[in-house]
């Protein structure tokens, strides 16, 4: 059976030969840890070849930035926005001037049931809800076709992700002219837990604290910004229990890579 990679551990799961692929052979499949995998679906696969060629991790030369990769460390100058991210929220200076010329932005979210999944914003409220780091793997769906759709209607574009997405996204985009309008955007990232513990955690903070849960911070900055307090604790509220309930032990799988499965090497970013 042909497959897109080789090894596991050649796959980030970006997937871009999912977007790529213009007989839908590729479908992206959860493996026994929740990750996504391209499977091919052999009556529908032509053997073009592109999905291969697209891939940002065997054809790591293809997709690189030119020159050395820029790096920005800042700190947004509204204390407000600074205590509504994660970090020193560079996201909403960066996407604040994209939306101010009409640009679209594309980042990681939450559905109702805290699922993690990359979503198309338009409006700074959209925006806001892609701030906060979300430590577990983000469904990617069909971003990268709409951020082509979008750049196709001259749209400014803002993508942020893990720098395996954004390979994932430049390996898609290729050569295009339409790279112009398109602005890539990664963070730094050790690694991404998986989203099958992430489901089976969730249900355990729902058993013990009672209720479902209405709202998750990963990283709260509610006693300051210091590494010390930073590395405290996720909190978590439900609607049968609505004070915070702290808790530590995702983010100490995270810290320690516990939670990042067999393809860690993959994986890791
Ligand atoms: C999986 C992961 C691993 C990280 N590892 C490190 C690390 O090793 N060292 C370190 O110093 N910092 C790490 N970070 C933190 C991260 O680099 C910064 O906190 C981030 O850049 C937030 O900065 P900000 O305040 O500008 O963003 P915020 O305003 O908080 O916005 C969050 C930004 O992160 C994106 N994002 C959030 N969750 C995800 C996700 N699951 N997948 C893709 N994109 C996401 C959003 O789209 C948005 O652009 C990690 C974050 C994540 C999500």
């Amino acid at each position: 059976m042909k497959s897109v990679y080789l090894r596991k551990e050649d796959c980030c799961g970006c997937s871009a030969c999912y977007s790529v692929c213009a007989k839908q052979a590729i479908t992206m499949k959860p493996d026994e840890e929740g990750f996504l995998y391209p499977e091919i679906d052999q009556a529908c696969c032509v053997a073009c070849g592109r999905c291969t060629q697209i891939c940002p991790l065997t054809h790591k030369g293809n997709h690189k930035n030119s020159g050395m990769p820029r790096f920005y460390a800042a700190r947004h100058k509204s204390q407000e926005v600074l205590w509504q991210s994660t970090s020193g929220g560079a996201f909403t200076a960066i996407s604040d001037a994209i939306l101010r010329q009409n640009g679209v932005i594309y980042g990681a979210d939450y559905d109702e049931d805290f699922h993690v999944l990359h979503h198309r914003a338009e409006t700074p409220e959209q925006r806001d809800r892609m701030r906060i780091s979300k430590y577990v793997q983000s469904d990617m769906g069909d971003t990268y076709a709409q951020i082509k759709a979008d750049l196709q209607k001259d749209r400014m574009v803002l993508f942020t992700g893990t720098p395996c997405q954004a390979a994932g996204l430049r390996g898609f985009m290729g050569t295009s002219s339409l790279m112009d309008r398109l602005y890539i955007c990664d963070l730094i990232c050790h690694s991404i837990p998986s989203p099958l513990i992430w489901e089976e955690y969730k249900r355990l903070v729902e058993r013990e604290k009672g209720g479902k849960l209405v709202s998750v911070q990963f990283r709260s900055k509610r006693d300051g910004w210091s590494r010390a307090n930073s590395n405290k604790g996720f909190l978590f509220t439900t609607d049968q229990s609505p004070e915070i309930h702290e808790d530590n032990h995702f983010h100490q799988l995270f810290i320690k890579r516990t939670v990042h499965g067999r393809a860690s090497k993959g994986r890791s970013t």
